[in-house]
């Protein structure tokens, strides 16, 4: 039945329900139901059917977004799921997940004044929908090739590239350090914000559709680059960016002092059931401490957040810079404020303090100075500001940067910019080695997953468009070869 669009001025915008601080606390399950199918359809149907949307052109992978909101409305999910699948590997995941205050629903025409469609929960409720209803089948291309890709990196860009390479038949290896496949999808994101069943749900549709994992095997370590090289026609470099900035001040080296994605990694393995020596010491739990985070990012949020969860005694997070400042989403700034987690703005470490355990964080207080070549304001100490935060944990979450790839897998040749990433073409995501191609994180930097599968559909596109030439190549030589003998 055609949907009545343009609800926008009678239904008020609806976001699924959220579980109740005191209850979520307890636990590391999702803090959003999902919407049940007549609050999918209601909410679709305030979408205004823009003539441009802006929604669309701010999503990193265009996702044609108008059309599955009107299929929602008009109750025809499977038509909806079609669409939503066939520009996203994993549309759950990102409606999930993606920063949308910062994308599709940020640029909705509907944002100032009545509240953005709340694209996001619709693209998840469709895609959840489709898995239950059983219409999601696994890839089987039209021609099966010889040919065959290795993949280095189960992250987001390394999975979205495999399924793309399935669907036009080529032999897909994915290689991972780790004993599961998902990347930071399973030992970053806690499970408050995207539950492991939903990324194991994902990778067993991509072991149906015949990707083969090779996990527990480290590139540079366990099998050369040069032997992954003489395995496959072309290979993809999806490693993601692991190394931790640090904070140069006096007493980093202390026990108590820790890396944010060793600490988050220790919880999500727990939560998985795997037995974690350095959180079963105490040494990565929260329980019973006053906890200080040090950044103002994602990564931030999601360690004050575990360690709420883990029964921590207070958690503050100090951030250099204001609010209004910070790098990370504001959805999650107030899910940390609602669950009890104190932001101390306008504030940086001088010191950790303690003879061989933390015992306190030193600070001093800022202020936001002139703007810097990028526009942003610098934040600059105001003299004889110092404070102290009582300390028994402090998580370092200060960004990430790339490995030394060339260095560490012995290729110089595999070209990186002055960041560390991994240089590459970006029209065809070939790397300065040809039918070497890079994709995700380890191109751009720590970034989003919508971007890592934006960028592993590039990648995917790129060596499918590289094997048939050199393909083209090798028949125009042929029968000049014949020819010749
Ligand atoms: P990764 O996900 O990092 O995957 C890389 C994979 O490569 C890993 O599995 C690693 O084990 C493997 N690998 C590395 N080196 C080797 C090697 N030598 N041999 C074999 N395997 C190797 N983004 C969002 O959009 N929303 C969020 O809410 C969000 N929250 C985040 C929270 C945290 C704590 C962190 C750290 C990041 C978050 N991000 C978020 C960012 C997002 O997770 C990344 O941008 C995305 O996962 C990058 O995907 P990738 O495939 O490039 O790399
Ligand atoms: Fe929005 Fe992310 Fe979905 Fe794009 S992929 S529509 S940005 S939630
Ligand atoms: Fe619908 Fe908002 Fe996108 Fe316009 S910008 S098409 S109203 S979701």
């Amino acid at each position: 039945m055609p949907a009545k669009m343009m609800q926008f001025v009678s239904v008020e915008q609806r976001l699924p329900d959220k579980r109740a601080v005191a209850e979520r606390v307890r636990d590391f399950a999702e803090i959003f139901a999902r919407f049940a199918p007549d609050q999918a359809r209601e909410q679709a149907a305030r979408c205004e059917q823009c003539g441009i949307p802006f929604c669309q052109v701010h999503c990193p992978l265009h996702n044609n977004i108008p059309d599955w909101l009107l299929l929602t409305a008009e109750g025809r999910l499977e038509e909806a799921y079609e669409i939503a699948a066939s520009t996203n590997n994993m549309p759950e995941i990102c409606g999930r997940i993606c920063p949308q205050d910062r994308l599709c629903e940020g640029n909705c025409v509907l944002e100032r004044g009545f509240g953005s469609v709340t694209i996001g929960a619709v693209e998840r409720f469709i895609v959840d929908t489709a898995f239950e209803r059983g219409w999601v089948k696994p890839v089987r291309p039209l021609r099966e090739r010889e040919l065959s890709v290795g993949i280095v990196g189960a992250g987001p860009a390394g999975l979205a590239a495999a399924e793309q390479l399935r669907k036009e038949g080529y032999k897909v290896w994915i290689y991972d350090r780790y004993d599961r496949a998902g990347g930071l999808l399973v030992y970053g994101i806690p499970g408050f914000k995207l539950e492991k069943s939903v990324v194991a749900r994902r990778i067993r549709y991509l072991e149906e559709s015949g990707v083969r994992f090779r996990l527990n095997t480290e590139i540079g370590r366990d099998l050369s680059f040069a032997e992954l090289r003489r395995r496959h026609a072309a290979v993809l470099v999806a490693t993601g960016v692991y190394k931790a900035r640090d904070v140069e001040v006096p007493g980093s080296g202390l026990k108590g002092v820790v890396k944010a994605l060793d600490y988050l990694t220790a919880s999500n393995r727990k939560g998985l059931g795997d037995v974690v020596p350095a959180f079963e010491s105490g040494e990565l739990d929260a329980r019973g401490k006053h906890v200080v985070v040090i950044g103002g990012g994602d990564t931030a949020m999601d360690c004050v957040r575990t360690a709420i969860r883990q029964g921590a005694k207070s958690v503050r997070c100090l951030y250099r810079r204001d609010r209004a400042n910070m790098p990370g989403s504001m959805r999650e700034v107030q899910h940390a404020e609602e669950e009890g987690v104190e932001f101390v703005w306008l504030s940086a470490p001088e010191a950790f303090v303690g003879a061989e355990r933390v015992e306190a964080v030193q600070a001093h207080r800022m202020r936001l100075g002139p703007p810097d070549a990028t526009g942003r304001q610098v934040p600059e100490p105001i003299p004889g500001s110092s404070f102290r935060l009582q300390a028994d944990l402090v998580i370092k979450a200060l960004g990430f940067e790339p490995e030394d790839l060339p260095r560490l897998w012995g290729v110089p040749e595999l070209a990186v910019t002055r960041w560390g990433t991994i240089r590459i073409d970006w029209s065809t995501m070939m790397t300065a080695i040809p039918g070497v191609f890079a994709a995700g994180d380890i191109v751009r930097g720590a970034s989003l997953v919508v971007w890592a599968v934006r960028d592993g559909r590039d990648a995917a596109a790129g060596i499918h468009r590289w094997l048939e030439a050199q393909a083209r190549k090798a028949e125009a030589r042929a029968p000049a070869l014949a020819l010749a003998s």
